[in-house]
């Protein structure tokens, strides 16, 4: 028996389970890529490397000409978070911080999942800061628990790129995660920065002076200079507690910290070392400039009165020790040095009280 030719139909329905596999090949192409993509944003460590990851990795991802992100950032909490990491929010030119998404983009207002379309200048131009030419977007809702976090914009050159037609499920599933991964960095970042801040005062604790002490004589020994340190304790602050309350107290050391903060120059890192004892570290200061500084701190707390409290006005004084030392070559125990310079004011400040408080003292350290 002679064969079939494969007819018409055979040959239409060949076409079309090859379009399918290749369809299915590309399909699987993409989701691969964006596990991927998923799994970097997942993986970055910092608020920084993420908002990086969110806009320069997916645009190289998916070969996008520009991925815009908008973030709500009302307290201004996350650029705050991130000039403590070291970073300054206006460097990352596509990510903008704004207090709404109001006024925005149309589409923004309720928009609970990716909205896909074409570019319309007078709509979107205020989500792609800078500009450029776009002729399609997509327009993924960063979602968390009950509040949006932000928006990510996607722009394309290529009209067909995001249409009405697409399916909006993986783009969905990326903004979620997205929004997961912003929250995480966020809060690692707070309890990075609680770590090595004082509530009271909002200055650095101890656990970062002495972090920074290291580095600082690493410094001061590379270049043979010397490094000076203030220890600050209030003078019978027990007494203020004992006799106004602990609120009362509060105040007190918060305005001292105030007066103290405007008299220090930039370079130098104040911290509260414990209770009511500040410490102020001064890199390439000698001791006697350092007792300079300590006395202008001690005379600015001794010159005015401090409100306590609505009824309560009371004059306080500070103790203050110095010590300042010239880390050598040859000293390889930095811990030990920073200890030494610490306990040498510490047991200035000691002498200080001991003479009758509300005097500077220099260490011999
Ligand atoms: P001296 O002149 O010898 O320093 O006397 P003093 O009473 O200040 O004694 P000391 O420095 O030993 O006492 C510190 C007091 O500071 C004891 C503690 O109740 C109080 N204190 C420590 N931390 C806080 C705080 O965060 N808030 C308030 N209100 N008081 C604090
Ligand atoms: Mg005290």
């Amino acid at each position: 028996m002679v064969g079939e030719r494969p007819g018409a139909d055979d040959e239409g329905l060949r076409k079309r389970i090859a379009e399918l596999t290749a369809e299915a090949a590309q399909n699987a192409a993409i989701l691969k890529r964006t596990q991927e993509r998923e799994l970097m944003l997942l993986r970055a460590d910092s608020l920084s490397q993420l908002l990086r990851e969110l806009v320069d990795g997916l645009r190289e991802s998916f070969g996008l000409d520009a991925v815009h992100l908008i973030l709500l950032d009302p307290q201004h909490e996350i650029r705050h978070l991130l000039v403590a990491g070291g970073d300054r929010p206006e460097e990352f030119g596509r990510v903008s911080f704004v207090d709404t998404l109001v006024g925005l983009a149309p589409q923004l207002t309720s928009l609970q999942k990716p909205w896909l379309g074409p570019y319309v200048g007078a709509d979107h131009h205020l989500l792609f800061a800078g500009g450029g030419d776009y002729r399609s977007v997509a327009l993924l809702p960063l979602p968390r628990k009950d509040r949006a976090l932000g928006v990510l914009c996607f722009g394309s050159a290529d009209p067909s790129r995001f249409t009405r037609h697409h399916g909006t499920d993986f783009l969905a599933h990326l903004g979620a995660v997205a929004g997961v991964c912003i929250e995480n960095a966020v809060n690692r970042a707070r309890l990075l920065r609680a770590g090595i801040t004082d509530f009271l005062t909002g200055w650095h604790n101890r656990r970062y002076l002495q972090q920074r002490l290291k580095e600082e004589l690493a410094r001061a020994q590379r270049r043979s200079g010397s490094i000076a340190c203030l220890m600050i304790d209030i003078d019978r602050f027990k007494g203020i507690n004992d006799a106004y309350g602990h609120l009362a107290g509060d105040n007190a050391l918060r305005e001292i910290a105030h007066r103290v903060e405007a008299q220090i120059r930039s370079m130098d890192t104040a911290a509260r070392f414990g209770g009511d004892e500040l410490a102020i570290l001064l890199p390439e200061a000698s001791a006697a400039e350092a007792a300079k500084l300590g006395e202008r701190i001690r005379a600015a707390i001794a010159a005015e009165p401090f409100v306590l409290t609505s009824q309560i006005t009371r004059g306080l004084t500070v103790s203050v020790g110095v010590a300042a030392l010239c880390p050598r070559h040859e000293d390889h125990d930095l811990p030990a040095l920073a200890n030494r310079l610490l306990a040498d004011a510490d047991a200035a400040l000691y002498r200080a009280k001991a003479l009758g408080r509300d005097r500077v003292q220099v260490g011999i350290g």
